[in-house]
């Protein structure tokens, strides 16, 4: 056990990412090309063709710097959600604008409010600046924003809240959400995480940077991960008042968005065809899991995401013990023992295709 370093970051356990494509086929012998990676909530279409050549061109000029200020990305993103340049700071992916928030707005021994099954990173950016977690119980796997607001306490400085929800991925309506931002103490920041906002029906869908006029605590966190196809790029913005972007941006890396990513990023974003083409195949791919999941009498989560989680046994060895069974058929999804849910594993949407080899990997994995 190292001694190095303070007691609150050794007590820091790693992230589990997905597993790499690469590193299955060695382990388990497998061609790669044969491989289905469900695992990260990634985009199955890629990249858009769009931000390919945008990078391209880019691509030209990486002798030089990024732009420390983002300039063209961040003017597409202003009139994109109708707010001054000043209101946006861009993260290396939107894990960056999480930490970022923790850095500049929570000290050692200070408290950060968050949910049990919510977004591991909102433990890592805790412990990372010594902050103590409170960590709200769940109800039906999502947010009880009430207990949430009613768990503040006079150390609390931050409150994560994810919407739809990552792992379980439910959903918190607009009128809850404002009903909870209402009861925050002036002086405790929000950060309301939507890294799947773009995959909402239009009906669950709200304007949620227009909140960020009424509440000068709130930072609205979105990716461009996720539905916009560039998880390897490292690309996420914040949407904030002028005073907290501004104490944001004190902290962040001056460089922490690369050229390449934003250039991929603003042509992303005009293309509003690769979104629609994400979005229906992701609705379509949900139909199609649900009704597998049913087939098989499994329960799951109602999910607004572009994943599913689903209760493969009711021992604690069931997910870790399917997880295998699905790996050694070349099928990569992610166990979530480390949220405290170890029955249950995260399937991400894929293409028909890939959907319908998770689901005959499943059916022999439960034999
Ligand atoms: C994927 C995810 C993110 C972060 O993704 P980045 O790639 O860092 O932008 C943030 N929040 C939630 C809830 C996520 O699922």
């Amino acid at each position: 056990m190292s001694t190095f370093g303070p007691e609150y970051v050794r007590a820091i356990a790693p992230y589990q990412a997905g597993k790499p494509i690469a590193e299955v086929a060695r382990e388990y012998g497998l061609d790669e090309a044969n491989i289905v990676k469900l695992a990260s909530n990634e985009n199955p279409f890629g990249i858009p063709e769009s931000s390919r050549a945008a990078m391209l061109e880019a691509a030209a000029d990486l002798g030089r710097y990024p732009d420390a200020n983002g300039f063209e990305l961040k003017t597409a993103l202003a009139k994109r959600y109708d707010v001054p340049l000043d209101w946006i700071t861009l993260g290396n992916g939107s894990n960056d604008i999480l930490e970022i928030a923790a850095h500049a707005f929570v000290q050692k021994g200070e408290a950060v409010v968050y949910s049990q099954y919510s977004f591991a990173v909102y433990a890592l950016a805790t412990q990372g600046v010594g902050g103590r977690a409170i960590v709200v119980p769940a109800v039906d796997y999502g947010h009880d924003l009430d207990a949430m607001a009613a768990a503040i306490d006079a150390d609390t400085r931050l409150v994560y809240v994810a919407n739809p929800n990552n792992p379980t991925g439910t959903f918190i309506p607009a009128a809850q959400i404002e009903a909870f931002l209402q009861k925050v103490p002036a002086h405790v920041i929000v950060v309301l995480d939507e890294a799947y906002n773009e995959y909402l029906a239009p009906e669950h869908g709200f304007e949620s940077s227009a909140w960020v006029r009424t509440y000068p605590n709130l930072i609205v966190s979105r990716t461009f991960s996720k539905a916009y196809g560039l998880a390897g790029l490292r690309v996420g913005f914040a949407i904030a008042q002028p005073a907290v972007t501004d104490l944001m941006n004190r902290i962040r890396q001056p460089f922490n968005v690369n050229s390449l990513a934003q250039a991929a990023a603003v042509a992303a974003l005009n293309d509003t065809a690769f979104l629609e083409q994400g979005a229906r195949n992701n609705a379509d791919g949900y139909r199609q899991m649900i009704a597998a999941f049913e087939e098989l009498g499994l329960e799951y989560v109602p999910s607004f995401g572009n994943f599913v989680l689903v209760r493969v046994g009711d021992d604690d060895g069931a997910g870790a013990r399917v997880n295998v069974a699905l790996l050694k058929q070349g099928v990569i999804v992610r166990p979530v023992g480390n949220y405290g849910l170890p029955q249950w594993l995260r399937i991400s949407i894929g293409l028909p295709q890939e959907n319908a080899a998770f689901i005959e990997a499943l059916k022999k994995a439960l034999g």
